[in-house]
Formats: structure tokens, sequence, C-alpha cells
């Protein structure tokens, strides 16, 4: 496992989210996570980022624990190493709107990384290439639609070279006709090798492009298959119920 939660529990006040989540990400593989909202997914994303800290159990990145609850000092700087390899796609984009397209790319891999400015640039302009935006490198975010916004945000956390990418809902923010320019550039990614997982409500994505499914049901993983099962045969009750509804 590249990745991975073990026994993963975390409560917001008295209001548990995640009760006890045991999932792991190999290299090179996609897992799509569906389930209904409040179920626990973006927690769960959030955590595996190490943007939050579990009251139980443990983030382990290729064997080194990397979050825990009261992390020691040691677990803390392992943190501090990997935490630049784990990148995190959100639904509202989250580009800086005060700069250019090409600024927004090549100021994580610069601070973080210490890539020299014209390397970073030169990395920018590939990786804009990449997702379709090539002229758009000295625009501000808010003149780009939420399309070319959100794959602005993919190649801004593809600039970080991380080891894994972790998606919440990326195509949520966006109308219909701009879901799919973000969609062929994350399958690209996936057929490419890269490692995620994806907090989705495109069934039609989850079903093409996803190694496994995991679906989660108040706090908890359900139910865990790869897609041609659990599209046609979800074992689970709570799958059955939530993939009857997309349908009506
Ligand atoms: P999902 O992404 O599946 O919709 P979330 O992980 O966002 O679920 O939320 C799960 C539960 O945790 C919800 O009940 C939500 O209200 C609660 N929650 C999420 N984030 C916070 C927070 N920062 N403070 C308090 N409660 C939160
Ligand atoms: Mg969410």
């Amino acid at each position: 496992m590249i990745l991975a939660a073990e026994a993963l529990t975390k409560a917001y006040g008295t209001n548990p989210v995640l009760n006890g989540v045991d999932v792991g990400l190999r290299e090179g593989e996609v897992v799509c996570v569906i389930g209904p909202s409040g179920s626990g997914k973006t927690t769960l994303l959030r955590c595996l980022a190490l943007l939050e800290e579990p009251q139980g159990g443990r983030i382990v990145m290729r064997d080194q624990i990397v979050g825990a609850p009261q992390p020691s000092a040691k677990i803390r700087q392992s943190a501090w190493g990997v935490r630049a390899d784990i990148g995190m796609v959100f639904q509202q984009f989250n580009l800086w709107p005060h700069m250019s397209v090409l600024a927004n790319i090549i100021e994580a891999p610069m601070r973080a990384r210490g890539v020299p400015r014209d390397k970073a640039v030169a990395q920018a302009e590939a990786l804009l290439a990449k997702v379709g935006l090539a002229d758009k490198r000295d625009v501000y975010p808010t003149r780009l639609s939420g399309g070319q916004q959100q794959r602005v945000a993919i190649a801004r956390a593809l600039a970080m070279r991380p080891a894994v990418l972790l998606f919440d809902e990326p195509t949520s923010a966006l109308d219909p006709e701009l879901r799919r320019e973000v969609l062929v550039v994350m399958q690209a990614l996936a057929e490419e090798g890269m490692t995620m997982m994806v907090v989705t409500h495109e069934m039609g994505f989850a079903r093409r492009v996803a190694d496994r499914i995991i679906f989660m049901d108040r706090g908890r993983i359900v139910e865990e298959a790869p897609p041609a099962r659990f599209f046609a045969t979800p074992s689970s009750e709570r799958a059955q119920r939530f993939l009857a509804q997309l349908e009506d």
C-alpha cells in the first residue's frame, strides 16, 4: 500500500464521523468512494491528506506512520516529510484568485520543493498543455470557466509530483456540460498509472475508471467491490437503496 487508513475514527464534538475505517491504495490503483451526503467521505480524504488528526487508528504511508491521535514527534516529522507527496483536488477548486494560472501552479513546487523558477515554469507549461489549457498561462482564475479552473487545480496538484492524488467531488460544483472535460483529464491520469482516490457521484466515471469501489454510510465502509460487481449486484441493502435512488 502507498497510503492507508487503519481503524480510523474521528468525531466532531459528540458527532461520530468515522467509525473504524480501513482502506488502502495500492500503487497505480484508482479507488472511487461513493456514499450519501454526511457519510464521512470528505473527512476520510482529509485524514488521508493529513489535513485532519484522527481520534483513533492511524494513517500509514509506505509503511511509515504519518497520522495518529496526539502524534509523537517522530510521527509529526514523518508527516512533514510526506505531506507534499499527497495531492488533493477540492470541489471548490481553491485557486488563488490574485495570482495568474501560471503563478498558481509554480508556487508550491518553488516554495515546498525548492524547484528553480525556470524549471517550475517549464513544468507548469507542460502540465497546462496536458490539461488542455496551454493558452491560459497568464490569465487570472476568475476569467476561467469552472471546468477550466478545476483543470488548473489538477495541474497545480500534479506540479508537486505527488505519489497519490485525492479528489473530493471534483465535478460537483460544475454545470453538467463542463464536467466531461474534467473527467477526461482524470481518466487520462488514471490510464497513465496515477494512484488516485476519487470521492464522486459520477457513476459512469466510477464504473469505467475505478479498480475498486468503496461505499460508505455513517462513517463506515459498508461495501467494497470491483465496479462491475458493485453496480450489477451490490450486496448491502444500503448500497442497493443508494443506487436505486440515483436512477429515479
Ligand atoms: P461527506 O463528505 O460524506 O458528505 P463529511 O465528511 O463532510 O461527509 O461529513 C460527515 C459528518 O461530519 C457530517 O455530519 C458533517 O456535518 C460533519 N462535519 C464535517 N466536517 C465538520 C467540521 N469541520 N466540524 C463539525 N462537523 C463536521
Ligand atoms: Mg463531502
